[in-house]
């Protein structure tokens, strides 16, 4: 599956702009500190990569919408927030703009690990995911990203240690070059990233 290509149906979309948000001046910083480095931005076909999201108080994640992430500067309407995500019927219903990114199925799956999880960066680097691989830390290769098979996946891979955030840094096995990070807040989850991302290089 190809990044930006939307694999949810909305079921339900208010479509009115958001207003600003708890938490999007912050998160506005980590996603220039990703760009410089980067970690998420535009490729050579032109398809933007990587996105973010918040926990939103009353429900759901506001994450970055669709094809909005190589911009140096998103006002609040420039993200999408998720109210609700159905696995088995792969729909969700948000509330902005501009439809949410594709990955927003991967970003739910993250939520549901564990209540205090509040910020979740999806990037992309070669280094670091294949040294997350090498590390065994990492989605099965055989599961496409944003599929309900990733969530289960997800769930069983932190099912299995007693605190999610000793590892909060994983590589999505099906995805090349897909690393996700994640914190109970977005300073947590860009410090975890930025921690591990010299690893890559060391050896
Ligand atoms: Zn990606």
């Amino acid at each position: 599956m190809e990044e930006g290509i939307i694999s949810f149906a909305i079921a339900q979309w208010q479509q009115h702009p958001l207003d600003e948000f708890a938490g999007y001046g912050t998160l506005e910083q980590w996603r220039r500190i990703l760009q410089q480095k980067h970690l998420i931005g535009r490729d050579t076909q032109g398809i933007s990569y990587g996105n973010v999201s918040l926990r939103h108080p009353q429900g759901g994640f506001v994450i970055t919408s669709s094809q909005q992430a190589h911009l140096p500067h998103l006002a609040p309407d420039q993200y999408t927030w998720v109210t609700h995500y159905d696995w088995e019927a792969h729909t969700l219903c948000c509330v902005g703009t501009f439809p949410p990114s594709s990955e927003s199925g991967t970003h739910h799956t993250l939520y549901q690990v564990h209540p205090a999880l509040g910020a979740v960066l999806h990037v992309h680097n070669s280094g670091l995911w294949h040294y997350l691989l090498g590390q065994g830390w990492h989605t099965d290769p055989a599961i496409a990203y944003g599929t309900a098979a990733m969530a289960v996946n997800v769930a069983q891979l932190y099912g299995a240690i007693a605190d999610p955030f000793t590892r909060p840094v994983l590589a999505m096995g099906g995805h090349q070059d897909g690393i996700l990070s994640f914190g109970a807040t977005v300073d947590d989850a860009g410090t975890a990233l930025m921690e591990v991302l010299p690893l890559a290089y060391s050896s």
